[in-house]
């Protein structure tokens, strides 16, 4: 409303304009309400929310952020990357920049880290960050909206439960081998003939044995790996012996089920320098794998070559067995995941091989991926740098 006057300002009048403004109030009222929902669950749960604009470098971040980094990141000179990256543990500063790295280069890849962080008082704190990222219409990333919380406590929960499992391993490996050697003594007649009967019952308790000592091995496997005991030494490696010493190992299995076996070694692959004991576990899971889940006269391939850039050694396994159903494609490296069309046909799986493999192979600077088709054979890939495997 604004008064109209006359020449000698005198007021003579009003003049005003009348709205509804019952929307905008109501708009107002329902954005109060989502702010404080938003902010009283956020401070409940500890979760810190953050908006990072990539092009330009900035960070709007709030109080539960500067509380678990025990600092301001936004007004870094350095920028907010930089003061991010500043932060991180020595231990994990490379490879979480390079997961970060990864991550806003491919939009497929889902940004969910966990990293270690020491704050300005020398706090060592283990948070977990997912976030959203926007892209431009090539895929360039612009924004990205995230959140950040400290999950120290279930780390270090995790990490005993680890060396829980590591040390009951270790324990049990000892009374399972001395089963199993009394059973292969009993079996071989060195205690005298037995019967028939005795022979089946003593062939099922070994083949039992056989079963716990190969999930027993795999756990110490997974918990060595996840502790990070499991360090690496590297040697050079050459693959023509490796494949020819590996098709020693597994003649029994692959004569037993009749399957046809090759090899293709691409004479131009180089040694390389990776980890014996390693690059066995990778060879032992798939190889095991494709006898494993290939019915009884197929065939199996090994094939070891070059990419085309000559950058990377590609090892191949590939089967013609039951493949692995699509809808369970992104699970099969999870750890104790068995695809459906397996768990009754073929029960002497543990569900860790994969995961323990794709575990070494991430940690070591390698790649692993699978094409399948479900009743018509997989192919498991694995990829390295010709310069090798990094050291853990
Ligand atoms: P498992 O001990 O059960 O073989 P892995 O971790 O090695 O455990 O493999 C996980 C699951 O992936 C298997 O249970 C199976 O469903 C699937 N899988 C792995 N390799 C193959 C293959 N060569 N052919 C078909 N399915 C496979």
């Amino acid at each position: 409303m604004s008064p109209i006057l006359d020449i000698d300002g005198s007021l003579i009048g009003f003049m005003a304009t009348e709205e509804d403004v019952t929307e905008l109030k109501n708009r107002e009222e329902v954005l109060e309400l989502l702010t404080n929902r938003f902010m009283r669950t956020t401070s409940a749960a500890n979760i810190a929310t953050w908006e990072w604009d990539i092009t330009t470098d900035k960070l709007i971040n709030d109080t539960i952020f500067f509380k678990l980094y025990g600092a301001d990141l936004n007004f870094d000179p350095r920028g907010a990357y930089e003061a991010w990256k500043s932060f991180l543990h020595p231990d994990n500063r490379e490879r979480t920049v390079n997961d970060l790295q990864e991550i806003l280069q491919n939009p497929k890849k889902p940004f969910d880290l966990k990293y270690k962080i020491i704050t300005p008082t020398g706090e060592i704190k283990i948070l977990r960050a997912i976030a959203e990222v926007v892209r431009d219409i090539n895929g360039k990333p612009l924004k990205a909206y995230g959140v950040n919380w400290d999950i120290t406590l279930e780390e270090e929960i995790d990490h005993a439960k680890t060396e829980f499992i590591s040390l009951a391993s270790h324990e049990l490996r000892t009374p399972m081998t001395t089963v199993r050697w009394y059973a292969e003594m009993l079996l071989h007649g060195d205690m005298g003939n037995l019967n028939d009967t005795q022979k089946d019952y003593l062939k099922t308790i070994a083949d039992g044995n056989l079963h716990l000592v190969n999930i027993v091995n795999a756990l110490l496997d997974v918990s060595r790996m996840e502790l990070g005991t499991l360090a690496t030494k590297n040697e050079v490696i050459n693959f023509s012996a490796i494949t020819e010493q590996i098709k020693n190992e597994f003649q029994a299995h692959l004569t037993k089920k009749k399957l046809n076996y090759h090899a293709n070694i691409d004479p131009s692959v180089p040694n390389i320098s990776a980890d014996p004991k390693f690059i066995e576990i990778i060879f032992q899971n798939l190889l095991s794998n494709a006898i494993k889940y290939t019915p009884n006269k197929g065939t199996i391939t090994l094939s070891i070559h070059l990419n085309a850039d000559k950058t990377h050694v590609i090892i191949a396994v590939t089967d013609t067995g039951c493949g692995i159903p699509s809808s369970e494609y992104d699970r099969i490296f999870s750890k104790l995941f068995r695809a459906t069309n397996v768990r009754n046909e073929f029960s002497e799986g543990t569900g860790l091989g994969l995961y323990l493999t794709k575990s070494i192979v991430d940690s070591t600077g390698g790649k692993i991926w699978f094409e399948s088709e479900e009743n018509n054979g997989s192919t498991f890939f694995v990829s390295y740098p010709v310069e090798g495997m990094r050291n853990v």
